[in-house]
């Protein structure tokens, strides 16, 4: 959405919250994940049609010596700090078990 667009939304949920008389804004900042360079997105999420074996694939173990963790490959909480943690246990315990 153009900043345009965003500003109005916002405002709109605020209007809801605190009123109609709220004073509008100086200044407007939004983060752009998607278009900055260094990101190129924010969070995992699954396509429309996809299903969560797909995480199954992003943390198949390549010949049982390479091993992934991270949000991605979490089935159970996707895209979350607490995904990616548990998803790291879960790796460190495969390399264990493969050494
Ligand atoms: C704006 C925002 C808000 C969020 N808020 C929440 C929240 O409130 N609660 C919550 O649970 N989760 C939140 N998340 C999600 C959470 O931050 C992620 O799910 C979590 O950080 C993923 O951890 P990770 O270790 O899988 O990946 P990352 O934290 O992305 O770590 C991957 C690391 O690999 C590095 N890397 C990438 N490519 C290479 C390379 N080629 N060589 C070497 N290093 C590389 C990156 O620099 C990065 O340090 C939020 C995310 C965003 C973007």
């Amino acid at each position: 959405m153009e900043d345009a667009e965003v500003l109005e939304l916002v405002m709109n949920d605020l209007k809801g919250m605190f009123g109609t008389s709220i004073p509008e804004p100086v200044a407007m900042k939004k983060t752009s994940w998607h278009t900055n360079p260094y990101s190129l997105g924010s969070y995992p999420h699954l396509k429309p049609g996809a299903d969560l074996s797909v995480c199954d694939t992003i943390a198949a173990p390549l010949a049982d010596k390479v091993f992934f963790a991270g949000d991605a490959t979490s089935r159970k909480y996707m895209a979350t700090a607490h995904g990616a943690y548990l998803s790291g246990i879960a790796a460190a315990e495969s390399i264990m078990k493969s050494v």
